[in-house]
């Protein structure tokens, strides 16, 4: 790509000539002009494109990283962070893990050649417990059901070290999958049958049975599967470790290798796997890391 080209005018909400003043600076930049930046602030904190920064268990830390002639490169100690904008204001967008303990993280950055350490800081989250009752072979699991979902665990896990190209381009801000009201439950402590077990790491949607669900954002299929826990479920990879599931479906109406822009339809709302109803059950994964999808809606 010509490193003189505005390679990511879609980022910006909406189609923006090129003011003079942005074609001046993109020129200093070029020219290694500019040592501070007064724009970063709003360009890594911009709610329209990417998604809401919230530094806790669970959240996305969209941190600046000033100007640079190439995008730099950021990891979360080996796994690749998705890195957005443009050569005058670059933002590294860090999913955190829901088991992130509070204080201080950081990560690598090799910004033109050179390298850096970036440190923010996670605040502590209290997320409240959740008691549910469900089918009691789905809690204390047969040997055969452990077995299958171990072999389930293991296959998820290679979906989600994905890390592809192209990036996405354009807004992060996701479109609500299906309509619908929107439980705030993402990292509830869920307790099943009297047993503590991992907390939840999505945003469940009430839903009918048989309602549409539409992507989010343009994406490829990666995944189709029925699986013990998640029922019917479909993976959606956006690029650069951004990644979205969908679970308990009744139907998969598409195949691995699909694109699909936003408002495509790909799957219906089901009651399958471990559910005590119909309902979306909506995964955002960000650098390996399940994170709030409410943070990416508008
Ligand atoms: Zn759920």
């Amino acid at each position: 790509m010509d490193r003189f080209a505005f390679p990511h005018a879609p980022l910006r909400a909406g189609p923006q000539p090129l003011s003079p003043n942005r074609r001046q600076l993109l020129q200093w930049a070029s020219l290694g002009l500019l040592a501070a930046a007064p724009w970063q602030a709003r360009a890594a904190g911009d709610e329209r494109i990417w998604p809401k920064d919230s530094r806790v268990p669970g959240g996305v830390a969209c941190l600046s990283l000033g100007p640079a002639a190439q995008r730099p490169q950021v990891l979360a100690g080996d796994v690749p962070v998705l890195v957005v904008g443009d050569m005058i204001e670059w933002t590294a967008l860090i999913g955190i893990p829901l088991s992130t303990p509070p204080g201080t993280h950081s990560v690598q950055v090799q910004a033109d050649s050179k390298a850096r350490t970036l440190s923010y800081q996670v605040q502590n989250k209290q997320y409240a417990e959740q008691r549910l009752k469900v089918a009691p072979k789905t809690v204390d699991l047969a040997p055969d059901d452990q077995a299958r979902y171990e072999r389930e665990h293991a296959h998820q896990q290679g979906i989600m070290a994905r890390f592809s190209t192209p990036l996405p381009e354009g807004t992060l801000r996701m479109q609500q999958p299906v309509p619908g009201r929107r439980s705030s439950s993402f990292g509830l402590r869920r307790v099943f049958n009297g047993q503590a077990r991992n907390p939840h790491s999505g945003m469940d949607i009430a839903a009918a049975t048989g309602t549409p669900v539409a992507a989010p954002l343009p994406g490829t299929v990666v995944d189709v599967g029925d699986y013990f826990f998640n029922g019917g479920t479909v993976w959606l990879d956006h690029g650069g470790g951004l990644l979205s599931m969908y679970c308990h479906l009744s139907r998969m109406d598409c195949q691995v290798g699909d694109v699909l822009r936003t408002g495509d339809r790909f799957c219906k709302v089901g009651a399958t796997g471990r559910v005590t109803g119909p309902h979306l059950h909506w995964g955002v994964l960000l650098n390996r890391s399940m994170v709030d999808p409410a943070l990416f809606l508008g």
